[in-house]
């Protein structure tokens, strides 16, 4: 594990910067080269190697925020987890999974290992007695999402990387939700640390991106199935990506900032029956979140009272946006009932704790007093 000593906001500004040598330009230049001279040279470069120059730098970036040794960019955080999960599963093995992770993760298990004959097990709980009971002797991956979605629970990555490190087991982490600014696994024994690059770590809601930092051991499997499957970025969206990166720290403090305030705010509104946050002191994980992250993160939902309608709630809305994605500057809400879950019946929403009135709500960089106005004004009108 490499860390480095270079304070946050330094590693997202200057880490895997590449040098204008020729014009000594401020920032790095974008190399679009599909073709590199291979004679006398250390390294064939081929984006599909994922080791183009813009490649190669902004991974230097991700891996010194994971505090890992190396890290690859993919084309969408979907590409990182088929392509870290293929290279550790072969046919006859098994893979524990939290219950409660990005859904998309969950068809890809559901509806790819089958045919690979990969076998599978997703958790009751997100304890560590409940990641225990599903390991199997032929368990090679055991894959967390913490704070999970919608919501937000947390679960103790310190338990379950020791208990993967006593059976020889290899753990990943989605870390999209609390970014690399919240909460670094690494630090707890996670060998695996997976992003959605297209939520905080491109934070504009226009880039589709992804990421896997690890050992450089870890890594080479990964790159070894990677160049095979072929999910590799192009380098404009790479250099987006940069520039974005670059203000990871500010944005993200300055939202979960937010987020805070908005979760301590609408715990004590009337039209507000529940708050799902890890940064206040009522929910179950407080002290856990406490200690496992640097922050709350600026993800959390809440759940608006049963007479009110929360479909016409997100249409009252006027700042803050109905949105599918998360995690840009700008806040935005999503109705887990009627997009992510609306496939499942109303009683397997129910087992999960999942109403038709359930708001999951990404807190974005405006004013407080404007994100408060904007929902009771919504409210007002219903
Ligand atoms: C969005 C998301 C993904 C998938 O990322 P894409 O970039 O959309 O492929 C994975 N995990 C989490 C937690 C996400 O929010």
């Amino acid at each position: 594990m490499s860390k480095t000593k270079l304070g946050l906001n330094t590693i997202c500004a200057h880490v895997g910067e590449i040098k204008d040598e020729q014009f000594k330009g401020a920032v790095s230049p974008i190399y679009l080269s599909s073709s590199y001279e291979y004679l006398d040279v250390d390294i064939k470069r081929y984006p599909r190697y994922f080791n183009t120059p813009n490649q190669e730098y902004l991974a230097k970036k991700i891996a010194a925020l994971e505090h890992k040794e190396t890290a690859m960019i993919f084309g969408s955080g979907m590409a990182a987890i088929s392509h870290m999960f293929l290279a550790f599963l072969k046919a006859g093995d098994h893979i524990v999974v939290q219950n409660t992770i990005y859904g998309g993760t969950t068809n890809f298990i559901r509806e790819e290992f089958p045919k690979l004959d990969i076998e599978f097990t997703f958790t009751n709980g997100y304890s560590k007695a409940d990641f225990e009971a599903a390991i199997q002797p032929n368990t090679k991956l055991i894959h967390i999402e913490t704070p999970s979605n919608p919501l937000l629970t947390v679960t103790d990555i310190k338990a379950v990387a020791k208990l993967a490190k006593r059976k020889k087991i290899i753990t990943s982490i989605d870390n999209t939700f609390a970014s690399s600014v919240n909460q670094t696994p690494a630090d707890f024994g996670i060998d695996l640390i997976m992003h959605s690059a297209t939520k905080y770590y491109g934070g504009h809601s226009d880039i589709c991106a992804g990421a896997v930092a690890g050992s450089k051991e870890h890594m080479d499997k990964i790159w070894n199935v990677s160049k095979n499957l072929g999910g590799s970025l192009s380098d404009f969206t790479i250099w987006m990506l940069e520039r974005s990166m670059k203000t990871l720290g500010l944005r993200v403090k300055a939202q979960t900032k937010n987020a805070l305030k908005m979760a301590k705010w609408l715990q004590k509104q009337d039209f507000v029956k529940h708050v799902y946050y890890p940064g206040l002191k009522s929910h179950p994980e407080y002290e856990l979140a406490k200690m496992q992250m640097k922050g709350f993160g600026a993800m959390l939902s809440f759940e608006l009272q049963d007479e009110l309608d929360a479909v016409i709630f997100q249409k009252k809305l006027k700042l803050i946006k109905a949105s599918m994605s998360l995690a840009g500057v700008e806040s935005t809400v999503l109705n887990p009932a009627q997009t992510s879950h609306s496939l499942l019946t109303q009683a397997q929403r129910d087992a999960l704790g999942i109403s038709d009135g359930l708001i999951r709500f990404s807190v974005g960089i405006e004013a407080v007093k404007d994100l408060k106005q904007d929902i009771k004004q919504a409210i007002k009108s219903l």
